[in-house]
């Protein structure tokens, strides 16, 4: 079964791939766990994206499109993979489906995590804080001024991914704000109902 999940940043994406990872042997694609790898390697490429995502801003569709490419070219997901912050804009997912149709795949649901904006300002300003405090290193996007242009990014150019999936019968949304194990069983839920 290959999937999406949708949602603003902090929604708790990656959380959730993370138990479909363990607990379904699926495979998960974060493209932006993609773009940090990247920017870590010093190539030309990495260079580029590295002041785009700090300031909050979206990655050139090109790029990210040629990333999920080379993943799903490449491998053979048991499972089926979850995409995670991809598509985040309407020629993404035009680019996923013809990917996946070339590749003799389908997409199988499209799970929304819905959350509300106050809570998310509170999570990831509270996610770096944390981090800071352990003593570990805190994501250079993960500062209120940048979470406010990736809010707006998400919903200028990512929220229409909500319509247009809906309209395609692929849709299913689910409470984000429960407790991570509610929504992970909510989203357990949906995925065995098809
Ligand atoms: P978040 O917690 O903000 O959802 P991600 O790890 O998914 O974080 O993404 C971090 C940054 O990486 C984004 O703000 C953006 O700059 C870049 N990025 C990730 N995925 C995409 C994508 N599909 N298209 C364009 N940019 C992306």
């Amino acid at each position: 079964m290959n999937i999406i999940l949708l949602g603003p940043p902090g929604a708790g994406k990656g959380t959730q791939a993370g138990f479909l990872v363990e607990n379904r042997d699926m495979m998960q694609l974060s493209t932006g766990d993609m773009l940090r790898e990247a920017r870590t390697s010093g190539t030309e490429m990495g260079k580029k994206v590295a002041a785009v995502m700090d300031a909050g801003n979206l990655v050139t569709d090109e790029i990210v499109i040629g990333l999920i490419r080379e993943k799903l070219e490449a491998g053979d997901a048991k499972g089926g993979y979850i995409f995670d912050g991809f598509p985040r804009t309407l020629a993404q997912a035009d680019a996923l489906g013809e990917l996946l149709d070339e590749l003799g795949q389908s997409l199988d649901m499209v799970i929304e995590l819905e959350v509300n904006d106050d809570v998310l300002v509170d999570r990831i300003v509270g996610r770096a804080k944390e981090a800071a405090a352990a003593g570990q290193s805190v994501r250079a996007d993960d500062n209120e001024e940048s979470l406010k242009i990736r809010l707006m990014a998400y919903y200028k150019q990512t929220s229409p991914l909500i319509g247009y999936y809906y309209a395609k019968g692929h849709l299913k949304s689910v409470d984000g704000l429960a407790s991570i194990e509610d929504v992970a069983q909510s989203i357990a839920q949906v995925m065995d109902s098809i």
